[in-house]
């Protein structure tokens, strides 16, 4: 290693060059492979291939090696993070799959049959695909999404798979081979021009799939123009990533991990603020040397890295893990920033927790770390007019309602205003939320200028 900035701390571990591992990875054609699976019974097995056929499933040694504790399969948060359980599609559509695998029907029959289950799920929620693409000369720019004023997504066609796929995950309709999902292929000059053109863009997140699958020099050429003075408003560069849980070993042993702490480095010095947004469930996946390697070293470029997860079912509907999740963050010098209600899609009948739930979960852990773990807001549902933050529950003129408000909307002064919802003990989502009574309206306070503009889309 040639950079200082990049030396090992002496208070972390150090890698073992034997101890390297090649990246494998199986899909559900390879489960049969998995030689820790041999433990499970035979019917247990054949019920992850019939999800398999219908979800997306993708897994690494290291994730089977490192994260799971199989003395404590099923039961084991992230057994059930990434590997496919009976009860995440519907008792009629498990027996329709599981009848065309034990009659060996062909791939097509099987094909027709995962697509027919696929399309009962909701691929695209919150109005993603219609409302939120940018345009450079009247031409859509399919690669982004600019839904905030502040801050734009950007897709990088590299970036759209993961080192391993959450079972829960709402982005599984571009993992399938959604062929909607089409990409530019002048990407870097679009996404350039566009930034150029909207100076009141100051933050750019790269998300995916995990944009950490990019080769460095992919990276480097989204990235390293962003330093020049036509870019000066945009002073946040984040990248989403859950490479830190599932292949951490992209920033301290693959080939290109120098160039890319780097290139964080530089990032950094030349003055912008560079945060990786990582993706970390369960505290389970910050245990290994290998991630806290990972973590100094992206630190010691000057990057922040910040923690963002939704609150799943099986997975961390528990305050305990949450508090230690957070606990953990702060020790390691992570930023605790949002907790997420799970989506409206895929899966989700199994993920899922309603909103009271959710509420007190956060609560319960929130009130019992310190007031540097308590920058994790939420719980968060993204929908479609912004995030909302389930903040209480409290009595008004007699009636029982959630108190709401918006930590990020399409229009930026819905943000901060409390506003009302009818309690309801089974609500999961925006959707399921009712105007209180004593308001004397039907309708929230957003939703007639929302309408505005969706027609005006
Ligand atoms: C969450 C989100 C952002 C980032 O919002 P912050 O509150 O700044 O973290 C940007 N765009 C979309 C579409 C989002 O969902
Ligand atoms: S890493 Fe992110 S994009 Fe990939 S499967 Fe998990 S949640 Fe989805």
């Amino acid at each position: 290693m040639n950079n200082p900035a990049v030396l090992l701390r002496s208070d972390i571990p150090e890698v073992d060059p034997t101890q390297t591992q090649r990246f494998q990875v199986y899909t559900e054609k390879q489960l049969d492979k998995i030689t820790a699976l041999q433990s499970l019974s035979q019917e247990q097995r054949f019920a992850m291939r019939v999800v398999a056929n219908v979800l997306p499933f993708r897994v690494n040694q290291y994730v089977i090696d490192e994260l799971i504790d199989w003395s404590n399969v099923p039961n084991d948060p992230i057994f059930q993070l990434t590997f496919p359980q009976a009860g995440m599609i519907s008792t009629e559509s498990f027996n329709q799959m599981a009848d065309l695998l034990k009659k060996q029907a062909s791939n097509k029959e099987i094909q027709t049959l995962a697509w027919q289950i696929r399309s009962q799920l909701n691929a695209h929620p919150s109005g993603q695909k219609q409302l939120n693409v940018p345009k450079l000369n009247n031409e859509p720019i399919p690669g982004l999404q600019h839904k905030y004023r502040e801050t734009v997504l950007f897709f990088p066609s590299q970036g759209q798979t993961c080192h391993s796929y959450c079972s829960f995950c709402f982005r599984w309709a571009q993992f399938v081979g959604d062929k909607e999902l089409r990409f530019a292929t002048k990407e870097d000059d679009l996404l350039h021009q566009y930034l150029i053109e909207h100076k009141e863009i100051s933050d750019l997140l790269i998300t995916g799939g995990d944009p950490m699958v990019m080769k460095t020099k992919h990276l480097v050429n989204y990235l390293e123009a962003l330093l020049s003075k036509e870019f000066s408003h945009i002073q946040t560069i984040r990248i989403g990533t859950k490479a830190l849980s599932f292949w951490p070993q992209r920033f301290v042993t693959d080939n290109d991990a120098d160039e890319l702490l780097h290139l964080f480095e530089k990032l950094v010095k030349a003055g912008k603020h560079f945060a990786l947004m990582a993706h970390f469930n369960h505290p389970n996946e910050m245990q290994t040397d290998m991630a806290k390697i990972a973590i100094k070293r992206i630190q010691n470029t000057g990057a922040i890295i910040r923690s963002q997860s939704p609150l799943i079912r099986h997975i961390n509907d528990d305050p305990m893990v949450w508090k230690t999740l957070w606990n953990d963050q702060v020790k390691l010098g992570i930023v605790p920033y949002y907790m997420f209600v799970e989506r409206d899609t895929g899966a989700k009948s199994y993920f899922e927790l309603p909103l009271a739930e959710a509420l007190t979960i956060y609560q319960t852990a929130i009130t019992q770390v310190s007031g540097l773990a308590r920058t994790a807001r939420g719980p968060s549902m993204s929908a479609l007019p912004g995030k909302i933050e389930i903040q209480g529950i409290r009595d008004i003129a007699g009636e029982k309602v959630f108190v709401l408000r918006f930590i990020q909307a399409r229009n930026p002064e819905w943000v901060t205003q409390p506003f009302f919802a009818k309690y309801h003990p089974t609500a999961y989502w925006l959707n399921d939320l009712q105007v209180p009574d004593f308001e004397g309206t039907k309708e929230f306070f957003f939703e007639a200028e929302l309408g505005q503009m969706l027609n005006n889309a």
